[in-house]
């Protein structure tokens, strides 16, 4: 028993080693072994033992060497990127977007098609043309690809196989099944700001805790806690468009008035100019005095959500979506606004804009495939 015991910790500290190795060389690039022992305090010889495994696995490869000129030069090592990729899809009333990602995390290929949304045969298909174009567009080997993962504007089972409230595209009770029909690979169902939030994780790893707000055509919301998505008791958490900010204000989808996401919403701006974001921006920036009107109306509706969310939270907002990818510039005048709101601080240095723009749907559909693959390791 005490030998079987042993046996098994002696496995464990085996994997760690081996995970923590590898995941030193995600981060790092061109490390020699004598890097990694220095920076993970293992011995050189299972640094040694463990890098010659990783290499037959093909999951790391040698990457030149360094070291003085007649001294002797040490090989230093890289993870290989594409050992394993993944897709991710990002599915919208009137778009899909499809990425590749490799294990780094990186957009490697992109592709966006308008395509209006339909439970039909003709749309399932669709998708798979699009996951055959970035294959194709990313050069990936078939047998190296982990999955598919496919982001919905709906709130999606625990097993992520079903939509179980999907009134913005009217298809509450669809399956992954249908969806990948004529996709030949793993297939995962997530919740479009879940996936979003996820991305904006990972593109900043040391963020712990976070609420991440998709400023889209709706609004989502995702509440990240020690890194990881909570999901709340009935997987409903983080939904921000649906708190009431104005009691009896303007009618929301979802049958209910006065919610974030009827103020909050892209399409609040775009109305303005014929549903295209892009132009009601420029618009703004030439100073129309409608936009600005509609513009200073939203923001303080924003700031008011926003504040809302940190006095539950106390953590990083981070805003993507459609507006997020405008924000930048904009984002000192919304934080005025904010603190002016806060009772116990005047900083509001936790109010991000997204790192991801229009890809971080898909991207974080797709990363959850790479984050499981990089656990087994
Ligand atoms: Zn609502």
């Amino acid at each position: 028993m005490v030998m079987k015991e042993k046996r098994t910790a002696n496995m464990e500290i085996k994997k760690i080693n081996r995970t923590n190795i590898y995941q030193l060389l995600r981060k790092n690039s061109s490390l020699s072994r004598r890097d990694v022992v220095n920076k993970l305090q293992l011995c050189l010889p299972t640094v040694t033992q463990n890098i010659m495994e990783l290499q037959e696995e093909g999951l790391i490869e040698e990457a030149g060497s360094v070291g003085n000129t007649g001294g002797r030069r040490a090989k230093v090592y890289d993870i290989v990127r594409d050992a394993r990729t993944a897709i991710g899809i990002d599915i919208t009333k009137n778009h899909i977007t499809a990425v590749a990602v490799d294990l780094t995390g990186a957009v490697i290929a992109c592709e966006r098609i308008r395509c209006k949304f339909e439970k039909s045969d003709a749309y399932y298909k669709q998708l798979s043309v699009l996951v055959e174009t970035v294959i194709e567009k990313a050069k990936l080997k078939r047998e190296h690809i982990l999955g598919v993962g496919i982001g919905v504007p709906g709130l999606i089972t625990a097993d992520n196989q079903t939509v179980f409230y999907g009134e913005i595209l009217d298809f509450t009770g669809t399956t992954c099944s249908e969806f990948s029909k004529y996709i030949p690979f793993q297939t995962a169902l997530y919740n479009d700001a879940n996936a979003a939030g996820y991305a904006e994780i990972w593109a900043n790893e040391e963020t712990i805790n976070a609420f991440y707000v998709m400023l889209s055509n709706n609004i989502g919301g995702s509440v990240v806690i020690n890194g990881q998505i909570y999901s709340g008791d009935h997987l409903r958490s983080g939904e921000v468009g649906h708190i009431t900010i104005v009691q009896n204000g303007k009618e929301c989808y979802c049958g209910q008035k006065g919610c974030v996401d009827p103020y909050c919403a892209a399409t609040v701006l775009s109305s303005l100019t014929n549903g295209n974001l892009e132009d009601f921006f420029l618009l703004l920036k030439k100073k129309s005095p409608e936009a600005i009107v509609l513009w200073n109306e939203y923001l303080d509706h924003l700031a008011v959500a926003v504040n809302n969310l940190h006095m539950l939270f106390d953590c990083k907002i981070i805003l993507g979506g459609y507006v997020g990818e405008y924000l930048d510039e904009y984002l000192d005048d919304l934080v005025q606004r904010v603190k002016s709101r806060n009772p116990f601080t005047h900083d509001a240095g936790y109010l991000e804009v997204c790192c991801y723009k229009t890809e971080a749907i898909a991207a974080g559909a797709a990363l959850n495939f790479i984050a499981s693959f990089i656990n087994t390791i």
